[in-house]
């Protein structure tokens, strides 16, 4: 993927590719996203240019080797690393990641700015708890202690690494601490409270704009999160389940899809306003007024149900009882 296919995000790009035309990239980068935010996309755009052998004009050729290795995630010196459910034993070094790199590269092929719970659907792992284990940091270490195949630089890609174990995590801040040289770590993630805070402070941090102005122009036009909030904080549940009907008539499921995830990402928000984490909520007005009216269990309750609404929307359950339940779960957490 070059830099030109993506949408957004010029800022960060033009950081990207100054690092590298300066010869200063860092060892370790994160990118913030919102979950299916374009994180990925955006690593991807990074490296291809970092390893293009043609680069001009601030982006990669598009059609040299590695350009072309790159883009079908086989360039045999970027390794990916992804929570999956284990099966052999932990003191293995055999990536646990390895068996899913078929289904890894289909999924990213046909749609780059997956979604976790996408990632372990194309998996089959749903209703499973996948992790990051120490036999996936075992075998990093491994394959960075051997030079990179191609003389250039070694880099790993690590998505949602908030889903590492803590033996997991310590080896991991151990290779951050002392990196082998020209070696290079992207993580990705959405949940950077969930990581140790020595590792984000080894991290180049860089918060990938959130597709949530064009997602809110989409799904919630009319104002339905802020007229359901207004109902829940003043206990209304009659004026609650009214905008519960109106979000049943949403025109399809992707859009009724869509305001889960909206809906999601504000709460989100109201759940790091509410831990004191103002700097990783995107100074978002509404969601710091709706963090002070709610408990701080009402933000992680709905978080849940809403994941479970998306889910049950995917098996075509009827919306109107689907959003009834959503509404009336909110209510009793409030
Ligand atoms: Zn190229």
């Amino acid at each position: 993927m070059r830099f030109a296919e993506l949408s957004g995000n010029e800022p960060i790009v033009k950081a990207m590719a100054g690092m590298v035309d300066s010869g200063k990239v860092p060892h370790a980068i994160m990118l913030h996203e919102n979950n299916g935010g374009g994180g990925f996309s955006l690593a991807m755009a990074f490296l291809q240019y970092l390893y293009c052998s043609s680069r001009s004009d601030g982006d990669s050729c598009g059609v040299c080797p590695n350009c072309n290795k790159i883009s079908k995630f086989i360039h045999p010196d970027i390794r990916f690393a992804f929570p999956v459910v284990l099966s052999g034993s932990s003191g293995s070094t055999v990536s646990p990641s390895e068996a899913f790199l078929g289904d890894f590269r289909t999924l990213a092929l046909e749609n780059p700015r997956f979604t976790e719970q996408e990632l372990y659907a194309a998996f089959g792992f749903e209703g499973k708890k996948p992790v990051i284990s120490v036999a996936e940091a075992n075998a990093l270490l491994l394959s960075l202690s051997i030079y990179s195949l191609e003389g250039g630089y070694s880099s790993v890609v690590i998505l949602f690494p908030e889903k590492m174990n803590l033996p997991t995590a310590n080896k991991l801040l151990k290779m951050l601490e002392e990196p082998p040289a020209k070696t290079l770590f992207l993580l990705i993630t959405h949940e950077p409270e969930k990581l140790l805070p020595t590792i984000v402070s080894r991290c180049q941090m860089f918060r990938v704009a959130s597709p949530l102005v064009s997602a809110a122009a989409t799904y919630d036009d009319s104002g339905m999160l802020a007229s359901l909030m207004d109902a829940l904080i003043a206990r209304d549940l009659m004026a609650a389940l009214s905008v519960g009907e109106e979000l049943a008539a949403l025109p399809s499921r992707e859009s009724a899809k869509g305001f889960c995830r909206y809906a999601a990402e504000k709460l989100r928000r109201v759940f790091l306003y509410q831990q004191g984490l103002a700097q990783l909520s995107e100074d978002d007005a509404e969601a710091s007024g709706w963090a002070s009216s709610l408990n701080p269990r009402f933000s992680r309750m709905t978080l849940g149900i809403l994941d479970r609404t998306v889910q049950r929307i995917d098996r075509n359950v009827n919306l109107k009882i689907l959003f009834t339940d959503l509404v009336n779960g909110m209510y009793i957490n409030i």
